[in-house]
């Protein structure tokens, strides 16, 4: 059983060598070819629509890794060519004048996508805030909608980094289909969606927490791990089984360092595979963001064709001239 278990294992992971150490998962080169793809149609869509799509990110109380994060995905809209713009609300503010902001943007022609940056202060209502986030602007697949759609298996913007932890995996060319898939994490923005959208892989997918007992127990027969946990170091080399592809989704800034929810040192000897920390899940995490942002721009644009359009038609209905003999629109 443990032979079979490692050999298909290992199988998932070419590349890999007892003596060159592990395959490295890089985000990098995977959220470059992204970003490239994306610069050509998001100066496509500013051509044929005469404006510039914008990402409005919503910080509510600044905190360090905050600030950390915003630079990241605003030098990632510089480089696709699309404007980012910071909403900043004092730490102050009450949960309805949140609310009203992003009712603001919402209605914002201009803004195509809306996240907000994730802690909020204690004393304002999470649910509150994302129910108020437009679902067709939800960019981040944060609102209740959008994780019905994904529970549900149909389209509708997924979270990015659960996408991301994903869609390394898929793009480094390892099969999810059928293996013994453990996610440690159950948060609704990493956890849960990575779990489900694992599942529309057809993995079979098995959903630790902090309550689990005997994590090892569990990530030792994972042939794929994927661990949000948000705690440096939380699984260790003995804790996994030879081969294992391992997506390491934990930031965790310890003594200035960041570091995975993965002791990478001591796991480093034992997996076919691992997704390094940084310059893994990261990368593509924004990526893939602002390639949610382009599908919320075209949507909103040719809804907007389709309202004009109707309100031509109607216009020119009520003049008492019928839509048959109109000339149609270009
Ligand atoms: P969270 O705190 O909301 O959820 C953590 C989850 O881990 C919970 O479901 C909890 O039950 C589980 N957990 C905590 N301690 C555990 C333990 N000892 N054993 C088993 N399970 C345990 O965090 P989150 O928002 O889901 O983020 C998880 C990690 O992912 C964090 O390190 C965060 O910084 C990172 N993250 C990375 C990216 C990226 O782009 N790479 C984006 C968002 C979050």
């Amino acid at each position: 059983m443990s032979d079979q278990r490692e050999s298909t294992a290992t199988a998932a992971a070419p590349g890999s060598s007892p003596t060159k150490g592990p395959r490295l998962l890089t985000g990098s080169p995977i959220a470059a070819q992204i970003r490239e793809d994306l610069a050509t149609d998001f100066a496509a869509f500013i051509e044929r629509h005469a404006y510039s799509p914008t990402l409005a990110i919503v910080l509510v109380g600044a905190d360090a890794p905050s600030a950390v994060y915003l630079e990241q995905i605003l030098r990632t809209c510089q480089k696709v060519g699309v404007q980012g713009r910071l909403v900043e609300i004092g730490v102050d503010v009450t949960p309805d004048a949140v609310c009203t902001e992003i009712e603001r943007l919402n209605a914002d022609p201009e803004v195509a996508g809306i996240i907000v940056q994730m802690p909020l202060p204690a004393h304002i209502p999470l649910r509150t805030v994302i129910d108020s986030i437009d679902p067709a602007k939800d960019i981040d697949g944060i609102h209740p909608r959008n994780a019905g759609l994904l529970s549900l298996g149909y389209d509708g913007f997924l979270p990015a980094t659960a996408q991301a932890s994903v869609e390394i995996l898929k793009r480094s060319g390892i099969e999810i289909a059928g293996k013994r898939v453990v996610v440690v994490g159950r948060s609704n923005v990493v956890g849960k969606p990575a779990a489900l959208l694992l599942l529309r892989e057809h993995g079979s997918v098995t959903v630790l927490h902090s309550r689990t007992r005997d994590l090892g127990h569990h990530t030792r027969d994972a042939e794929i791990l994927v661990v949000a946990a948000g705690r440096a170091g939380l699984i260790t080399g003995d804790m996994l089984s030879p081969g294992v592809v391992v997506v390491d989704v934990g930031i965790n800034v310890v003594g200035g360092k960041i570091l995975g929810d993965v002791d990478f040192e001591s796991a480093r000897h034992v997996v076919g595979a691992i997704t390094p920390v940084p310059g893994g899940v990261g990368p593509l995490t924004n990526a893939l963001l602002l390639s949610h942002l382009l599908r919320a721009a075209i949507d909103q644009a040719q809804r907007r064709v389709r309202a004009h359009a109707t309100t031509s038609a109607a216009a020119t209905s009520a003049a008492g001239s019928t839509p048959s003999t109109a000339r149609p629109t270009q």
